[in-house]
């Protein structure tokens, strides 16, 4: 059990405030749909939103057992490397980004972001970066630095999970859907183990072209790969596939923030919000439900175009 004067210092060091506020959205065209958005976008202006959920044990973790180095995966535009770098300099840990590609000669803005916080980067091949969940691989990087950790791409590992449920436990109300992007699948896959027992629905939104790929990470992700019936995710909103946007993306991003004071990215919140207004109109969610969304946030990732 971790300490809670680690929890303490870990989110005073890196000035996260926690709970998360819910936010009502006023629907004047869908009166019988209840629509509420978990602003964990507020969370933190670098390690927003589920970065931070899925990083809090990793971190917490890291800190009780003296690590002193962390390793991590990620493309050249991670919102996750880029979390993890910041939170590593806030807690003087040493860190190596293992990324996919060669940015060397062309910094991402988040990779200029990283090196800035004292990561150390390797950029690797195509083929070196698909061996990153191999045991070898990954025995032969935690040789490389004494009392070292290796953290899977996108944060998702099973300390995850229970950050991202704690999302579930901080809410006041009850919700019969709660809709979420899917990248990796943590964030999906601790949402449904945080709602087991209750009668309320996950609903992913696929962000990238992967129908049945996706349900796969959700699945092995998940404790004893699974049991829970109560998910699903919907493959119709990922336009085109990874970072991949369209003028009708981009409009509804910029009418959203006009209309509610809320930003939002087209890489996964926007994809989320767009599909949760097209299937309300769309009469996806039965008369009077009450529908969650969580704000992932992801806004540094806006940087990309
Ligand atoms: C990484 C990320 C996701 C995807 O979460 P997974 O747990 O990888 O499925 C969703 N939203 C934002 C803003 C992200 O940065």
């Amino acid at each position: 059990m971790p300490n809670s004067s680690t929890i303490a210092n870990i989110q005073h060091l890196l000035n996260i405030v926690e709970p998360s506020p819910v936010q009502r959205l006023q629907l004047p065209e869908q009166p019988n749909i209840l629509l509420d958005i978990k602003r964990d976008d507020r969370l933190h202006p670098v390690i927003s939103g589920n970065k931070w959920r899925k990083l809090k044990y990793a971190l917490v973790d890291a800190v009780e057992n003296k690590v002193e180095h962390i390793t991590s995966f990620g493309g050249g535009y991670s919102n996750h490397l880029h979390a993890l770098a910041f939170a590593c300099r806030q807690l003087s840990i040493p860190m190596t980004a293992i990324v996919r590609g060669d940015y060397s000669q062309n910094l991402t803005p988040m990779l200029t972001d990283i090196l800035s916080w004292g990561s150390n980067i390797q950029y690797v091949d195509r083929k070196t970066y698909q061996m990153r969940e191999d045991k070898n691989f990954v025995d032969s990087l935690l040789k490389q630095n004494a009392n070292g950790v290796v953290i899977p791409e996108g944060g998702s590992q099973d300390s995850a999970l229970r950050g991202i449920s704690e999302i579930i436990n901080e809410l006041e109300n009850s919700y019969d859907y709660i809709v979420a992007p899917v990248g990796s699948g943590g964030t999906l896959a601790g949402l449904i183990k945080g709602v087991s027992g209750s009668p309320t629905k996950i609903l992913g939104v696929g962000v990238l072209k992967g129908q049945d790929y996706l349900e796969g990470l959700v699945t092995a992700l998940l404790p004893n790969h699974g049991n829970f019936s109560q998910w699903q995710i919907n493959h119709n909103y990922h336009f085109g596939g990874y970072a991949k946007s369209n003028e009708q993306l981009d409009d509804f991003c910029q009418r959203f923030h006009l209309q509610h004071e809320i930003q939002i990215e087209p890489v996964y919140s926007g994809k989320m919000f767009f599909a949760t207004y097209d299937l309300i109109a769309k009469k996806h969610f039965p008369k009077n439900s009450r529908v969650l969304a969580i704000h992932t946030g992801g806004l540094q990732g806006k940087r990309v175009k």
